[in-house]
């Protein structure tokens, strides 16, 4: 079986080839994304391997079915990249649905503590033997609200780790996990009601149409003054330009983003030297109280290492039993 793999990068390769090799698959590695002008080079191939900013639409699609391409393997969670009604009968698409939900939860409670604790400054300044304390105060995360949007598997770790600190957990679902309600410290409430009560706010949900922009110019309106933004699932939950005109006028007084909406165009890739063009980033990246990493709260060795046995399993399962419980459709 072979397999065109895209968006390659340095860390991908060693756990595919590892679990590839032990199941007889063949992964040729691209540095490209995939999407209407490189899916010609899938062409002879049994399958693709995609990960977040990879497009896979109905152009895509329809090309992949064309040179007889039959899987497409996502090698992450999410899967608002791919076009699943227009998938069905054409490409099958498998998903890794967790991988390690401690790592996202992790990153995102390491990003917060940089925020509040100043660390990002503080690594700056000692490095430049400059040991004030001006401008550092931070406050404590003890007794402080966290709202978390999405309890699922990441959402759920996250609960715990702020729990751990003492904090108290306003939570909401779409569909609340009965284990959660009724828990210590941890309270499901409607939206607007996380929106008016939350210090912090912390986003776990997948993107949908119901959660695109869920953090917007109305939204925050809503919020504390002063609340911090979380976001490490995807960047379209929250409106950029509403957020920066948040920080502006000091209604938000942190973020912390792993994910941006506009981020395929630069995220995974070295631009130090070049002019960004996209001004909202710039704007945002320039300001004193917003942290942004580029997609990495996925990037663990446990989570490289599990994204390829689940990636490799799955195709085993499609290609040798004809079905797999990480297949997804539309319906
Ligand atoms: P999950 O499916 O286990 O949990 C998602 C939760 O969101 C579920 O409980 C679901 O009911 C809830 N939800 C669905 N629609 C909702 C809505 N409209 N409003 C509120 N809640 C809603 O997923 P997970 O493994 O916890 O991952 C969460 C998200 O994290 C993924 O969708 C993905 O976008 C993101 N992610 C980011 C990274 C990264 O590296 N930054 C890595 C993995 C996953």
């Amino acid at each position: 079986m072979k397999f065109a793999f895209f968006d390659t990068k340095p860390y991908d390769k060693p756990s595919f080839d590892k679990y590839g090799k032990e199941s007889g698959f063949c992964f040729k590695y691209f540095e490209t994304k995939l999407n209407e002008d490189t899916v010609e080079l899938a062409h002879g191939f049994d399958g693709v391997c995609v990960f977040v900013n990879d497009t896979v639409n109905a152009a895509v699609i329809d090309k992949l079915y064309e040179m007889g391409v039959k899987v497409v393997a996502l090698r992450c969670a999410g899967f608002n990249n791919v076009d699943l009604k227009h998938a069905e009968g054409k490409v099958r698409v498998v998903r890794v649905p967790a991988y390690s939900p401690y790592a996202v939860a992790e990153h995102t409670m390491a990003l917060l503590l940089t925020s509040v604790r100043r660390i990002h400054k503080a690594y700056i300044r000692t490095r430049d033997f400059n040991f004030s304390l001006s401008g550092m105060t931070g406050f404590d995360l003890h007794g402080k609200t966290v709202g978390v949007i999405g309890t699922g598997r990441i959402g759920r770790v996250f609960i715990d780790i702020c729990r751990g600190f003492g904090m108290n957990v306003l939570a909401f679902d779409k569909f609340p996990a009965r284990d959660l309600e009724g828990r210590e410290g941890v309270k499901y409430v409607d939206i607007d009601t996380l929106f008016e009560r939350s210090d912090i706010i912390s986003l776990h949900c997948p993107l949908t149409e119901d959660t695109y922009h869920i953090i917007d110019e109305d939204s925050l309106a809503k919020c504390k003054k002063g609340v911090v933004i979380l976001n490490t699932s995807r960047g379209a939950l929250v409106d950029a330009e509403a957020l920066l005109s948040a920080i502006k006028s000091r209604k938000v007084g942190a973020a912390c983003l792993d994910v941006y909406e506009e981020e395929a165009d630069f995220f995974f890739e070295d631009f130090s030297g070049h002019i960004i063009e996209d001004d909202i980033l710039a704007r945002l990246i320039s300001m004193p109280n917003v942290i942004v990493s580029s997609h990495q709260a996925f990037l663990t060795e446990e989570a490289l290492s599990n994204i390829a046995e689940t990636t490799v399993a799955n195709i085993s399962q499609i290609f040798r039993d004809g079905e797999c419980e990480n297949e997804i459709t539309h319906k």
